[in-house]
């Protein structure tokens, strides 16, 4: 138990494409402060192409296929997965440091990506985005504008494919307004940091206290 004493936590957050996940987690990133919580965003590597309005470093680092496999082969990704013939992973060096400094981390992964993750750290909560519907999943798949129309069907199979999975994450949220999601997302984050799981700790902290408040008055 004491390894795991202030250590942060891993929040998995998954949903299919264009469930809006991004703009929940980046809007719940910029109101933490606010609401006290430390939180960071692991930033996943892919050999996918940059799209309209995303930033090198900041949505993912870009990468050639050589680049990722070379990651994959010197053990420096916490988990991969294949995607619509991309590569897309978890980079493994910042995550320990942010999670013993204390801060929470999130991870924007896939299905694939976060039962590897919970093998690894099963401590881990999961979270997942889910669109009111369909359609309104099309809707928003189109007016990004960044996939073609075979992309676009693929990611509505991949979807229909995926969303059954939402039944082994601890937490759904369904994201019909992005401001609502977001503050959802940190009363998630903030309620899993007094979970049982992750504070026990401090039971024994609190105990290995008793005698001392004697010791305070003799001493007086
Ligand atoms: P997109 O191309 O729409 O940005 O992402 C495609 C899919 O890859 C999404 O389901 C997204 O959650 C997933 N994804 C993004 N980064 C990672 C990662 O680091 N690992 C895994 N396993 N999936 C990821």
């Amino acid at each position: 138990m004491n390894d795991r004493k202030n250590r942060g936590i891993i929040i998995i957050v998954s949903g299919p494409s264009a469930s809006g996940k991004g703009t929940v987690v980046s809007r719940a990133l910029a109101k933490a402060d606010d609401a006290r919580l430390e939180v960071q965003l692991s930033v996943s590597m892919t050999t996918r192409g940059i799209g309209k309005g995303e930033v090198d470093g900041e949505t993912y680092f870009y990468v050639s296929k050589e680049d990722f496999e070379k990651n994959i082969a010197e053990n420096n990704l916490v988990e991969y997965n294949c995607y619509a013939g991309e590569y897309y992973g978890t980079p493994k060096d910042k995550l320990e440091g942010w999670l013993n400094a204390g801060s929470s981390v999130i991870l924007e992964i896939d299905v694939n990506g976060a039962k590897q993750v919970l093998e690894k750290y099963p401590e881990a909560v999961t979270v997942y985005i889910l669109p009111p519907s369909f359609q309104e999943l099309e809707y928003r798949l189109r007016s990004r504008g960044r996939d073609s129309e075979e992309k676009i069907r693929y990611r509505l199979a991949k979807g229909r494919d995926e969303i059954p999975e939402a039944h082994w994450y601890d937490y759904i949220l369904v994201n019909e307004i992005i401001e609502e999601s977001a503050d959802d997302l940190l009363c998630v984050i903030r309620a899993e940091q007094s979970s049982r799981r992750h504070i026990e700790y401090k039971i024994d902290e609190v105990l290995a206290t008793y005698g001392e408040e004697q010791e305070d008055q003799q001493n007086d």
